[in-house]
C-alpha cells in the first residue's frame, strides 16, 4: 500500500474515531433534568443530615436535663418526706430551705428544658417534611436514572459496533503510519491527519489549522513517498481525493 492510499484509509479511519469520540462524550453527558434532580436530591440529603445532627445534639441536651430533673425531683420528694419527720422546728426549717433550693433549681432547669422540647418538635417536623420531599422526588428520579441507563447502554452498543469496524479498518493501515497518527491525535485534540485544500491554482493550506503550506511541503505530499506533517500544526497531511 502506498503512502497516499494509506493516508486515505487513515482519513476514513479518523472519521470513525471522531464518531467514537462523540459517542463517548454523549455517554458522559448527563441529561439536564437528571443532573438538576440529582443536585436537588443532594441538597435535600445534606440538609437532612444537618437537621438530624442538630436534633441529636438538642436531644442529648434534653436528656441530660431530664435526667437531672428526675434526680432533683426525687431528692425534693425525699426532703419533703424527711421534713414530715423532723424532730424540731429548726430541723424542719433546714429541710424547708433545702426544698426551696431544690425547687428553684428545678424551676430553672425546667425553663431551660421546655424550649428544647419545642426545638426537638420543630426539628422533627422539618425532618419529616424533608423526608417527604425526598420521597416525592424518588419516582421521577428513578424514572430518569433508568432512562439514562438505557440511553448509555444503547450508546455502548453503538460504540462497540463502530469500534469493531474501526479495528477492521486499522488492520489495513501500515502500523508505523497508524501509530504516528494516534500519537498526533492524542496530542492534537482529535485530529491526527488533515487534508490539504487547494487555494487558487498553486497554493494549498492545511484543512485543520488553515495555514498555507510551503510549495515544497505540498509537493512532497503529492509525491506520496513518505508521510509529511504540516509544519504548523504537526498533523499528517493527506493530499485528498482531488
Ligand atoms: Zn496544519
Amino acid at each position: 500500500m502506498d503512502v497516499s492510499t494509506a493516508l486515505r484509509e487513515l482519513f476514513a479511519l479518523q472519521e470513525k474515531d471522531r464518531e467514537l469520540d462523540q459517542i463517548k462524550a454523549e455517554m458522559e453527558k448527563l441529561p439536564p433534568e437528571l443532573a438538576e434532580l440529582r443536585e436537588r436530591r443532594e441538597k435535600l440529603l445534606d440538609r437532612l443530615t444537618e437537621l438530624k445532627e442538630q436534633l441529636k445534639e438538642v436531644r442529648r441536651e434534653y436528656e441530660k436535663n431530664d435526667l437531672e430533673l428526675r434526680d432533683l425531683t426525687q431528692k425534693r420528694s425525699k426532703a419533703q418526706e424527711e421534713q414530715l419527720q423532723a424532730e424540731s422546728a429548726r430541723e424542719a426549717t433546714q429541710y424547708e430551705n433545702r426544698i426551696q433550693q431544690l425547687s428553684t433549681r428545678i424551676d430553672e432547669l425546667t425553663e431551660l428544658t421546655l424550649p428544647l422540647v419545642e426545638e426537638m418538635e420543630r426539628l422533627e417536623a422539618d425532618i419529616q417534611e424533608l423526608e417527604g420531599e425526598l420521597a416525592g422526588l424518588k419516582p421521577e428520579l428513578d424514572r430518569l436514572e433508568e432512562a439514562n441507563r438505557e440511553r448509555i447502554a444503547e450508546l455502548e452498543k453503538t460504540y462497540a459496533e463502530l469500534h469493531q469496524e474501526r479495528e477492521r479498518m486499522a488492520k489495513a493501515i501500515p502500523q508505523r503510519i497508524l501509530r504516528e497518527y494516534e500519537t498526533i491525535r492524542r496530542a492534537r485534540k482529535g485530529l491526527g491527519v488533515a487534508r490539504m485544500v487547494r487555494v487558487g491554482d498553486t497554493s494549498f493550506r492545511c484543512e485543520a489549522c488553515h495555514v498555507q503550506l510551503p510549495t515544497h511541503v505540498a509537493q512532497r505530499v503529492y509525491q506520496g513517498r513518505t508521510t509529511v506533517r504540516c509544519p504548523s500544526c504537526g498533523r499528517l497531511l493527506w493530499r485528498g481525493e482531488g
